[in-house]
């Protein structure tokens, strides 16, 4: 019987006033009954226009029809068939730009709950299935990948798959990149991402870490040991600052260093000793992912008030809806159409406060969005005792300048063709390290095409002459 709700089924989750002050996941995800409700909702159309709008090509309405009949498992066959990490992407994939954008069901109403419905079967599958090793028989091709996070997982894991022996190199001590240091446990528990990563170990993938790139070893070097191919998926970890007067005072934090201080580092239990600050009032500049990731990590720090401020209107903040609504919810105060012009110290060093300006939108810019116009006169001064800045990444330099033959774009991305590669023979790139900062299934997409291409460099066509019909 389909479902004709004009709603999503509502996905549980913990009371805004309760969860401002943990770090335990803010939502529960679906019960069985929920899920097989919700995936009654899908109309199973035959031209299938939901997977028009997935990276990876999930074979939405397949997966979607096992949930229907209760066949969970059957479920995560289907979804792990084009996606490595799907109790990842089912949580942060910002589905209303993406799959859900272009459900049918979306025109009148909710769109189906793609992403619960993806997170939902691969939470079960986590609890209740059993891993069976899909590689292939092992071909003896060694590949290297850098940096273990969503690109270079997705790529590895494509490549395992097909034979290849896989050796990932990753700078810090914990794989999974962004979604262990970057994006907070009570959105995305460390422990899920850990158990998606052990699949792919599963896979016969091996996983060096603490190897930084460019100054342990050389791409060239690597090379040297026999990989016939390298994939980057170093991302882009280096935060960028306003360039206003101020930035150098204590208490100014990049969104990068605050967010690892308190997952990687977990400067919020008591049994670590991370130094983090405590602060009363917050700052956080920006309004993406990044931005809203900080504000709420500093809410739950015990802050008594936390402002997101951003330069452009609502419409325009790039963050995924459910997040700036769960911020919202918590008590985060938004400052929106608003910039920062100067940090005020105070005669210790500390910030103390913000003078800001107020902006009006003007004429659409390169990006198609409208540009924040400055409002003369309209200065003001905000008391607060840290900043945040949340306003982008770029690539880390490290590896294109040690890396003859590498070329980057004016922005430090490495440049690729539409095979993902890039200027130096036999070295593939995708992921953040190309596009700047972008998500977690774009990264991912681009390390699944990287994979596709590897092959085709390395095994030998059907028909050739090593590879008789
Ligand atoms: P990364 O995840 O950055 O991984 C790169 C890896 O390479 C890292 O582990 C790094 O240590 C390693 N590395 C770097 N240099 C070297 C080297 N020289 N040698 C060896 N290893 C190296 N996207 C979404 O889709 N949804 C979200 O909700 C979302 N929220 C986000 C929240 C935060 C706080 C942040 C920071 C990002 C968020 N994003 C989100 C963006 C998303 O996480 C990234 O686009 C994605 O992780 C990019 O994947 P990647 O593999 O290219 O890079
Ligand atoms: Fe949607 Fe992301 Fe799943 Fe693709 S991987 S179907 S975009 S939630
Ligand atoms: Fe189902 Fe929506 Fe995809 Fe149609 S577009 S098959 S309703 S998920």
């Amino acid at each position: 019987m389909p479902n004709m709700s004009m709603q999503k089924t509502p996905m549980p989750a913990q009371a805004p006033e309760v969860r401002n002050k943990n770090f335990d996941e803010v939502t529960l995800g679906y019960t069985p009954e929920m899920a097989v409700l919700e995936a009654q909702r899908c109309l199973q159309c035959k031209h299938r226009p939901c997977m028009k709008g997935c990276p990876v090509a999930v074979r939405i309405p397949e997966f979607i029809a096992k949930v229907a009949q209760g066949d969970f498992l059957a479920a995560y066959e289907i979804i792990t068939s084009t996606n490595a990490l799907p109790a990842v992407c089912g949580r942060v994939c910002p589905q209303e730009n993406q799959c859900e954008r272009e459900c049918v069901r979306g025109i009148k109403g909710e769109s189906v709950a793609i992403g619960r419905l993806e997170r939902f079967v691969a939470d079960y599958f986590m609890e209740y299935g059993t891993a069976a090793s899909k590689r292939a028989e092992p071909n003896g091709i060694k590949v290297a990948v850098i940096g273990a996070g969503p690109a270079g997982l997705s790529c590895a894991g494509d490549l395992a798959r097909r034979g290849f022996e896989v050796t990932v190199y990753e700078a810090i001590h914990k794989a999974g990149g962004v979604l262990v240091y970057g994006i907070p446990e009570f959105r995305l528990p460390k422990a899920i991402v850990e158990r998606e990563i052990d699949s792919l170990r599963a896979l016969g993938v091996k996983i060096e870490t603490d190897m930084v790139i460019g100054r342990a070893l050389s791409l060239d070097e690597l090379g040297e040991m026999g990989y016939k191919a390298v994939f980057v998926g170093s991302g882009a970890g280096l935060p960028r600052f306003m360039g206003i007067e101020g930035e150098g005072l204590l208490g100014v934090y990049s969104a990068n260093e605050f967010l690892t201080r308190i997952n990687l580092m977990k400067a919020y239990k008591d049994e670590y000793d991370t130094p983090i600050i405590r602060s009363k009032s917050v700052a956080v500049i920006g309004g993406g992912n990044v931005a809203m990731d900080a504000a709420r990590c500093a809410m739950r720090l015990g802050a008594e008030r936390v402002y997101i401020v951003y330069r452009r209107g609502e419409e325009e903040i790039p963050a995924r809806l459910e997040e700036i609504h769960h911020a919202k919810e918590e008590g985060i105060e938004f400052r929106l159409l608003t910039a920062p012009t100067r940090l005020l110290g105070d005669d210790q060093g500390w910030v103390r406060g913000m003078e800001c300006v107020k902006m009006r939108l003007g004429e659409p810019d390169a990006s198609g969005r409208r540009s924040p116009v400055e409002i003369p006169g309209s200065q003001y001064e905000m008391e607060v005792d840290s900043v945040i800045m949340a306003i982008g990444t770029s690539p880390n330099p490290l590896i294109r300048t040690t890396t003859e033959g590498l070329q980057a774009d004016r922005r430090g991305c490495l440049i690729v063709n539409e095979e993902m590669a890039t200027t130096k023979p036999g070295v593939y790139a995708g992921g953040d390290a190309v596009t700047g900062a972008a998500t977690v299934i774009l990264a991912m997409g681009a390390g699944k095409k990287a994979a596709e291409s590897i092959a085709n460099l390395l095994l030998p066509s059907p028909g050739s002459e090593e590879n008789p019909a």
